[in-house]
């Protein structure tokens, strides 16, 4: 259910969905399968007044575990399925130009599609059809996983950790939802919600051992931990692409511009075989809307753009923990490019769980399995004020 917190008028309220997780968690019937989003695992423990060193992914997920989900999984998982994806889809549009809107938007972020959809309906042919990494998860998880445990997926309850409270209106969406009306994701919990349950549970994340992500929806590479931040879905984008055109891997660095907290970055890079690619990367929504005017006017003009409604992207999303007076998206942010840096693997396509997903299951990127699980017609429903 609900329940009204903080204001002391009870004028506005604060959506509290963990008494749905814990019906959940307490039903023999279900298996509970969770999945937490890039940039949670830099800020769920600022609540609990953990220091980073302490207050690590595996300790979240050892705290995860004691709450009794049957799987921790991790989406990173499902971003670097979207890199495959996306990355393909964008090739594809590069190199058959006519006929397709440009520039092309990323689409992982609700809160800009949303926007989009309001404030330039004419723009949004040009949206990726990617699902979020959020959306695919519960996708797969209700497909590939079910297969695989040989589970029934009507008896999968996926539960989403999002540092963001506009994920629980994208799981909500008509279109998010399988072919027998199942949704992908059954309940989104922002990173303070989640912090909320543990506490409920009285389990003291700073105790426990570090544990693992459960396999086989677990593994994340170092271009995946960077959609938490501005920038990162970009920079994963373009290592891929780059491969998918070339054969071989650039530099996992070779794409600097699109990262830092500049509002409004812009950058050409030329991918041998395809020819120079410009892309920008915008964050809060007072400059994706300075730069869709912009498009719209003709004064600018991008291959591929980026967008994030949150200032500093996800790791300073509205769900994460909150301090008065003060904003922590950036140095969050700089903790997911340093978890890039010192992952053993950079590059999206060499995921060897997405890799194994594809030659078990899905076939190849942009396949008839992916255009079904993985990618969605956001013309399928329509804004409150568009009806
Ligand atoms: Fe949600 Fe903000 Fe991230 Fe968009 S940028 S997905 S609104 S947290």
């Amino acid at each position: 259910g609900q329940c009204v917190t903080h204001c002391p008028t009870g004028a506005l309220t604060v959506r509290d969905d963990t008494g749905r997780v814990l019906k959940a968690l307490a039903d023999p019937e279900l298996t509970t399968v969770i999945q937490v989003a890039p940039a949670v695992r830099v800020a769920w423990a600022e609540s609990f007044g953990l220091s980073p060193e302490v207050g690590t992914a595996g300790r979240m997920v050892a705290a995860l575990k004691r709450m009794g989900f049957n799987y921790v999984f991790d989406t990173n998982f499902t971003a670097d399925l979207t890199i495959m994806e996306e990355g393909s889809e964008f090739l594809e549009r590069f190199t058959h130009r006519d006929g397709y809107s440009w520039p092309m938007y990323t689409s992982c972020c609700p809160g800009w599609v949303r926007f989009l959809k309001s404030q330039f309906p004419g723009q949004v042919a040009g949206l990726s059809t990617a699902k979020s990494p959020q959306q695919m998860f519960g996708a797969v998880a209700k497909s590939y996983l079910a297969q695989k445990l040989g589970l029934d997926p009507h008896k999968i309850f996926v539960v989403s950790i999002m540092p963001c409270s506009a994920k629980k209106a994208e799981c909500a969406l008509p279109s998010m939802k399988d072919a027998c009306g199942d949704p992908d994701v059954d309940v989104v919990l922002t990173t303070r919600e989640m912090d909320r349950l543990l506490r409920s549970d009285c389990v003291l994340p700073g105790d426990l051992p570090e544990e693992k992500f459960d396999s086989p929806l677990g593994t994340g590479t170092g271009a995946a931990v960077i959609f938490g931040a501005t920038g990162g879905v970009m920079d994963a984008a373009l290592r891929s692409a780059y491969y998918l055109v070339t054969g071989s891997n650039p530099d996992a660095d070779a794409f600097t511009a699109v990262r830092g907290s500049k509002p409004w970055k812009e950058a050409v890079f030329t991918v041998p075989g395809a020819g120079d690619v410009k892309v920008a990367v915008v964050s809060g929504l007072g400059n994706a809307r300075a730069l869709v005017e912009a498009v719209e006017a003709g004064e600018v003009s991008y291959d591929f753009v980026e967008v994030m409604a949150c200032p500093g992207g996800c790791a300073g999303g509205g769900g994460q923990p909150i301090h008065g007076g003060v904003e922590l998206a950036e140095p969050r942010g700089k903790r997911l490019w340093e978890l890039d840096a010192k992952a053993d693997i950079r590059f999206s396509h060499e995921n060897p769980e997405v890799q194994a997903l594809y030659a078990e299951y899905l076939g190849q990127p942009l396949g008839e399995k992916s255009h079904h699980l993985l990618h969605t017609d956001h013309e399928a429903w329509r804004m409150p004020s568009q009806r």
